[in-house]
């Protein structure tokens, strides 16, 4: 897989030893996500809306109601700014000033496709719903032609990518490592409480491994 290449857009400007345009490092950042935020103008109104996402190949997909108005403002052609962002740590320092987030952090530009056809639309649901839950595509029932049809799916194509990753313990002033305030990290994860079955699901039924063992890592 080849890099991604910097461009004018892309270019991380501040603190560049902290940017990564390697494909395979962004990719795994991507899969292990959840929501993105993808913004956008409308009537020069700039509009920044959370949601969920797939990947398959080179490719991030977003899905949702025909009747969503940011499936249709995006389905123009729009540009779009998608970011997606994976909080790693609270990096507590021993001033306010250096008080810092460990990350793992990616920004898209592209220009969303409506995706019209019916066996990438299906690839591109399969993709969301694998990337919720790894295996689940095999579980469930697929989606009806109708439902198929109430579905807008919109392709981005990773093609202008950055990450930017920052790790490690806070960056003191020198003079301030003497100062009797405690420093370091309180490392953050997202993980998985015991699963709730739903009230109308037949006792028989057992929670699956990739539920009972749900974890993000990538
Ligand atoms: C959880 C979190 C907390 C942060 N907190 C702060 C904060 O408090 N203050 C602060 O100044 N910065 C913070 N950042 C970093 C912030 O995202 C920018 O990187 C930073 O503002 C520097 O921007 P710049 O001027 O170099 O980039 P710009 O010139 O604005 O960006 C140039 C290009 O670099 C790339 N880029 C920039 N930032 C990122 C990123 N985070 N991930 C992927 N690609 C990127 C994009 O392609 C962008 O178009 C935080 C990031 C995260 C993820």
């Amino acid at each position: 897989m080849t890099d991604f290449v910097p461009t004018e857009r892309t270019q991380v400007r501040r603190l560049p030893k902290r940017a990564v345009y390697d494909r395979e490092a962004i990719y795994q950042i991507l899969d292990e996500g959840l929501v993105c935020h993808i913004g956008f103008v409308v009537y020069g109104q700039p509009v920044v809306i959370p949601t969920g996402y797939g990947r398959d190949g080179d490719t991030l997909y977003v899905h949702g109601s025909v009747a969503s108005r940011m499936l249709r403002d995006l389905g123009k052609g729009v540009n779009v700014c998608v970011t997606v962002t994976l909080l790693d740590g609270l990096v507590l320092a021993r001033s306010a000033f250096h008080h810092s987030m460990n990350y793992r952090s990616v920004v898209v530009f592209g220009t969303a496709a409506v995706v019209e056809d019916a066996t990438t639309k299906r690839e591109a649901l399969r993709a969301f719903t694998e990337h919720i839950a790894p295996g689940r595509w095999q579980e469930v029932r697929p989606p009806t032609e109708s439902e198929l049809r109430a579905t807008t799916v919109l392709a981005i194509p990773l093609e202008e990518v950055s990450a930017k990753v920052r790790t490690g313990p806070p960056l003191d002033d020198e003079d301030d490592y003497s100062l009797p305030v405690w420093a370091g990290v309180l490392p953050l994860k997202l993980r998985p409480e015991q699963p709730v079955a739903d009230s109308r699901l037949a006792a028989s039924i057992e929670v699956p491994d990739n539920v009972r063992f749900y974890n993000r890592d990538r």
